[in-house]
């Protein structure tokens, strides 16, 4: 059989640890074999951003902007530890930050469903995908502590000088205040990337925030998105036959545990934060999750939602037998060369994404699984398998699709 033929290389970012491992399994076992693979590649290892002084990050984030779609294997984000570990010059920065900042993306987020690991909430069909808002709020916040009596206020100086001032509290003993901040530019891509992404995956968009209490504040957020919508998106979601719609916080949340999913439920960073953890942990395991950046124009970038597991790597490194899950890498794939198919018109590349998604499934669903499923499905007569045969399995299911 003839390898399927690529125009536009995908942009590739390689990582660290026990993902960098299963990075090259899934592409020797589960691409090449089957794809003229052509990528960008960029070694986000650890080692190569000390020795690039993270240039190679940025370069990625570039070639992203530059080609329209990227995939990225996790990557260490250092601390004090990995400094020794590593023997780095600097502390770097969160790869995906960066690569964020520049994208000025909105992270998706959804769970991965399958047969034999049901979500903790029975009434949850599909997946429900999370839009997190990754700007500013509580994230950037500057904060006081009160010492004792005295006025709190907040002011504004514009340019030309002049002031908005309001009292915050009129203190009579120690406390704490916060200032928190959003722009309306941040905001506005947020909106355009959670329209455009209901758009290409024709599903619903829930957006709730406490406008209510929030009058101005969130109020903000609440207009920003009707405004947009209503100007640029409403004919086109007419057109697709799927919904905007806005709710309070509470009554949102009161709704999404008694729905049957399928839709993408926007957040502002905090709720975002929170209500992603809850999904993922009702769906089973974060090796089920995958996450997409999407920036306002449209580029792409597919990653596993999970870190680089490292307590598997050092086993690894030991010599032991690993159980790691692939699956989110291997759906990281699947969507950016499924992206990259539609974009360049090349429908076999998309269907090879689809058959190998539903090979990997098709293999859960078949007994066969790595240990992390084994310990929480519901199945019966169930192999755990270790990282290596799991992928090889999915290979076997795969050839008999194709
Ligand atoms: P992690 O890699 O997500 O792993 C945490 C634990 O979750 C693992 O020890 C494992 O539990 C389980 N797990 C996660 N993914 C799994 C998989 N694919 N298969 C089986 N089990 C899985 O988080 P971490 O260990 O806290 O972080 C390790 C490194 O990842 C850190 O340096 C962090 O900076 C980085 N990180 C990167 C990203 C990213 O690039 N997007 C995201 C988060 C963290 P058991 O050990 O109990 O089996
Ligand atoms: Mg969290």
């Amino acid at each position: 059989m003839a390898k399927i033929q690529m125009t536009t290389p995908l942009v590739e970012m390689d990582g660290d640890e026990m993902t960098r491992i299963l990075w090259k399994m899934i592409k020797d076992e589960l691409l090449t074999p089957f794809i003229d693979l052509k990528t960008e590649y960029y070694d986000l290892g650890l080692e190569y951003r000390n020795e690039t002084n993270d240039q190679v990050t940025v370069d990625s984030a570039e070639a992203t902007k530059k080609y329209g779609v990227a995939v990225k294997c996790a990557t260490i984000t250092p601390n004090a530890a990995r400094m020794t570990e590593y023997n780095l010059k600097e502390m770097w920065k969160s790869p995906n930050g960066t690569i964020r900042a520049a994208l000025d993306g909105t992270v998706f987020r959804a769970p991965i469903q399958v047969k034999g690991i049901e979500p903790c909430v029975k009434n949850w069909e599909k997946p429900i995908t999370l839009a997190r808002h990754a700007y500013g709020d509580v994230y950037k916040n500057t904060e006081i502590k009160v010492p004792g009596a005295g006025r709190a206020e907040l002011v504004f100086t514009a340019e030309d000088g002049t002031e908005i001032r309001q009292t915050i509290h009129e203190f009579d003993g120690p406390g704490i205040i916060q200032g928190v901040h959003n722009t309306d530019k941040s905001i506005e891509s947020f909106a355009r990337a959670c329209f455009n992404y209901a758009l290409d995956i024709k599903q619903d968009l829930w957006f709730a925030t406490k406008d209510t209490i929030s009058k101005i504040y969130d109020h903000n957020f609440k207009d920003i998105f009707q405004d947009i919508f209503d100007k640029e998106y409403k004919e086109k979601f007419d057109a697709e036959g799927i919904e905007y719609f806005y709710t309070l916080i509470d009554d949102a949340v009161a709704r999404v545990m008694k729905a049957k999913g399928g839709f993408i439920w926007a957040c502002k960073n905090y709720d975002g934060d929170v209500m992603s953890d809850m999904v993922s942990s009702a769906c089973g395991s974060l090796a089920m999750m995958t996450s997409v950046l999407v920036s306002p124009d449209g580029v792409y970038e597919y990653e596993a939602a999970h870190g680089t597991v490292q307590r598997h790597y050092y086993k690894h490194l030991k010599g032991e037998e690993t159980s790691t899950n692939s699956v989110a890498t291997i759906f990281a794939w699947t969507g950016a060369l499924r992206k990259r198919g539609e974009l360049d018109n090349i429908p076999e590349l998309c269907d090879f994404a689809d058959k190998l998604e539903k090979a990997t499934l098709g293999t859960i669903e078949s007994g066969k699984m790595t240990k992390d499923l084994a310990l929480i499905t519901d199945l019966k007569d169930v192999t755990a398998l270790n990282s290596e045969q799991f992928i090889k399995e999915i290979r076997k299911a795969l050839e008999e699709e194709l």
